[in-house]
């Protein structure tokens, strides 16, 4: 199934609105000077492996620039593991998959949320922190998962699977998590699939992790076909070829494959899991089956872990740049609103995950 990405939300920006409740700061000037350079050098330690030092000068001033914002703002800055290492270890203030990630932002003391992610992250960090301003530097940040999927196409799922649960990946819009029963993420959907107790559910949208899943328990899973487009790409023949050069490489893979290339996997988890496996395990050498990004990211915290990197990069995490983070808090865009009523029953499938006895 292919599916374009469509940026536009069923949730407005209200721009306007948030630029009014903090007013818009001008531009800082961005300079690469020695000051700049004091104030930078332990962050460029945690980035050196990755971005050369001739290079440092283009993104000092603005990672200088946006901490002293977010200061300033008394804002959060949310970075997914598949943001870019000058974001995810520069400039974040909080990193993780999406779940971690909004459910952290609940214990930080900040009135402003920067989501450095696409837009259905934002959405969740808005629905568990209601209170709080949450922008996303790139509205048109999207997913070929998230928008496999609508609303209306949960209800008509529901009538034609009279009774059957749903539960929803979190990677969907707030509107569809609303027709849900209970949300999961990679690394819950069994369990919580086995929650209700049934013979059949329908696991929605994702097509690889509905079958992955699938594979791990007696429950009949029903599907949708939604896939991500990154994950969906890796095959297994090209991971066999890379076990053919090395056979002693580790393959560690993301649920959202699909199914052959989970099989080969030697562990398969979310991309908290991925990370948690390769600091407790430190394979000498590991094959990343996921965005491409997350391998840099975590390759300063394991310096002698070799990281192959098959690079499938997500289009849509990868609008978001420092320059537009900048923006976003200069100029309190694109504010991240959920209609109130839809929030209501989405927060409450998000909620019955998170709280699901272990
Ligand atoms: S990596 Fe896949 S699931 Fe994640 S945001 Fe990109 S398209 Fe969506």
């Amino acid at each position: 199934m292919s599916m374009s990405v469509q940026p536009a939300p069923a949730t407005a920006p209200s721009r306007k609105a948030a630029a009014d409740r903090f007013g818009v700061i001008a531009r800082p000037p961005l300079e690469w000077n020695a000051e700049i350079e004091r104030e930078t050098a332990h962050l460029y330690e945690r980035v050196a492996h990755h971005i050369p030092k001739i290079e440092w000068p283009v993104y000092a001033p603005y990672v200088a620039a946006i901490n002293r914002l977010k200061k300033e703002r008394n804002a959060a800055i949310l970075a997914h593991n598949y943001q870019t290492p000058e974001i995810f270890h520069c400039v974040a203030d909080i990193v993780g998959d999406s779940l971690q990630l909004a459910k952290e932002a609940t214990k930080v003391d900040a009135d402003i949320i920067v989501q450095c992610g696409v837009h259905f992250m934002a959405e969740t960090s808005k629905l568990l922190n209601p209170e709080k301003t949450v922008l996303i530097p790139d509205m048109k940040a999207g997913c070929s998962l998230s928008e496999s999927i609508t609303g209306a196409d949960v209800r008509l799922l529901r009538e034609r699977y009279p009774g059957v649960p749903v539960v929803t990946y979190v990677n969907t819009s707030a509107e569809v998590k609303a027709e849900t029963d209970i949300c999961c993420t990679s690394s819950n959907a069994v369990q919580v699939v086995e929650s209700f107790g049934v013979d059949t559910v329908l696991c929605i949208p994702d097509e690889y992790l509905a079958k992955n899943v699938a594979a791990q328990t007696d429950v009949k899973i029903l599907t949708w076909k939604g896939h991500c487009e990154v994950h969906e790409r890796f095959t297994a023949e090209e991971l066999q070829a890379y076990r053919d050069a090395d056979p002693e490489i580790e393959i560690i893979a993301h649920p959202e494959c699909p199914v052959e290339v989970v099989e080969m996997a030697d562990y398969t988890g979310s991309t908290a899991g991925m990370i948690n496996y390769v600091r407790d395990q430190r394979p000498p050498k590991v094959l990343l089956v996921t965005e491409c990004s997350m391998a840099s990211n975590i390759q300063s915290q394991v310096p002698e872990v070799d990281f192959v990197k098959p690079c499938n990069l997500c289009p849509h995490m990868k609008r978001i740049t420092l320059p537009k983070i900048l923006d976003a808090l200069c100029e309190m865009k694109e504010e991240v609103t959920v209609d109130p009523a839809i929030a209501a029953r989405a927060r409450r499938a998000v909620e019955r995950m998170v709280n699901l006895k272990n």
